[in-house]
């Protein structure tokens, strides 16, 4: 059994994917996350057994939903999809190729990914030498380091334009009303397709290809207003992208973490015959401890463990809950006592809190100043 497995116990591994690499990239400091995400940890079942439950996650019906749409998109050998793509591209319908890696040779991850790679290869090089044809890949997999890990992601399709351009496809079923979507909902889209630009341009990379034939704008398919028809448009990831490469290469490698763990840690639940867990909840929290987390405000929205680590930070009273850009001002000091005790003068700064403490000092006389000046003109008035 290799650590991994060891740490996160007798349960099935939870799989990687775009979302998850997004939110990972989000805050490369978090050794937590990188391990959890690393060992296939199923954070939602560990935050519910700490009494932390996640707040969010897509109801049954919101997946029922989504799934019914991408059928219809993809439909007879994406046949719509197709139609969308001739609107968007000016595709001839005649000469795409549809293929669907999903149905073709040996089942399994390394089989798919092996044909997925040999498509994209073949594709690449006609698009190379001017011979480029509409070609569409369904169900593809494609592979990506995250922090020493090997992470299988599918993005939904991979399109390969006439005029010899890879473009991603997402489909999602956020609904498109008088051409515009929820903002929140396009940016968490745009962040994940980011992740199958940055993987698919990493395959062409390493099979020699030009990693700029992967276009930086992916199609979006989404329902078009109130009906289930599916309108196509295109996003422009170039941004995302940076951000991604940024933070992926700041990642810390997942064996450097692992050396700073104590060797016998698990996050096993210990599940009973009926499946549910029987460790105490407080064992579990002290095993969790064990692995530093870095809290910031932004973990609400895309980590499972966010309500478990906000307590945590609030217990510790840490600057993380302030948000990364106050706590990147404020210099390394860990925590608010710690700031307010140099602001107010009741703590002598260490030799590189110097700085930092002269600018809190000055902050805190115009507060106090401020606070001053107010309660006067109350008393005058
Ligand atoms: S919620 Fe906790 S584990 Fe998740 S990224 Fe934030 S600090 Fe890390």
């Amino acid at each position: 059994m290799n650590r991994l497995d060891v740490l996160r116990g007798p349960h099935p591994a939870v799989d990687h994917n775009a979302r998850t690499i997004a939110a990972l990239a989000a805050n490369p400091g978090c050794d937590r996350r990188a391990v959890f995400d690393a060992a296939g940890v199923d954070k939602r079942a560990i935050a519910r057994h700490l009494g932390h439950p996640a707040p969010f996650g897509q109801s049954v019906f919101a997946i029922t939903r989504a799934r019914a749409f991408e059928k219809l998109v993809k439909a007879d050998g994406c046949a719509e999809l197709l139609r969308l793509l001739r609107e968007l591209f000016g595709l001839d319908v005649g000469e795409v190729t549809y293929v669907d890696v999903a149905e073709t040779g040996e089942p399994g991850h390394a089989a798919r990914h092996a044909r997925t790679r040999e498509l994209l290869r073949g594709a690449a090089r006609a698009a190379a030498d001017g011979r480029a044809a509409g070609v569409l890949v369904d169900h593809p997999l494609l592979r990506l380091d995250v922090g020493g890990t090997e992470v299988h992601l599918e993005p939904d399709v991979i399109a390969l334009q006439a005029g010899g351009r890879f473009h991603v496809i997402a489909i999602k079923s956020f609904a498109i009303i008088d051409g515009r979507a929820e903002p929140a909902q396009v940016a968490a889209a745009a962040r994940q397709a980011a992740v199958y630009v940055h993987a698919l341009r990493t395959l062409l990379a390493a099979e020699g290809a030009d990693p700029a034939l992967v276009a930086h704008n992916v199609v979006l398919v989404c329902p078009k207003d109130f009906a289930n028809t599916p309108t196509a448009t295109f996003v422009d990831v170039r941004q995302q992208l940076a951000v991604l490469a940024r933070q992926l290469a700041r990642l810390t490698r997942i064996d450097r973490i692992l050396d700073r763990l104590p060797p016998d840690l698990t996050f096993d639940l210990r599940p009973g015959p009926d499946g549910t867990p029987t460790r105490p909840a407080d064992d579990l929290a002290r095993a969790v401890r064990q692995v530093p987390a870095r809290f910031a405000p932004e973990c609400l929205s895309t980590c499972d463990m966010a309500y478990f680590c906000r307590a945590e930070a609030r217990e510790q009273a840490a600057t993380d809950l302030l948000g990364r850009a106050v706590r990147d001002a404020l210099g390394g000091l860990a925590t608010i006592p710690e700031v307010l005790g140099l602001a107010e003068g009741a703590r002598e700064p260490a030799e590189d809190e110097a700085e930092i403490a002269d600018r809190l000092r000055l902050v805190h006389r115009f507060y106090a100043e401020a606070l001053d000046a107010a309660a006067k003109e109350v008393a005058v008035a």
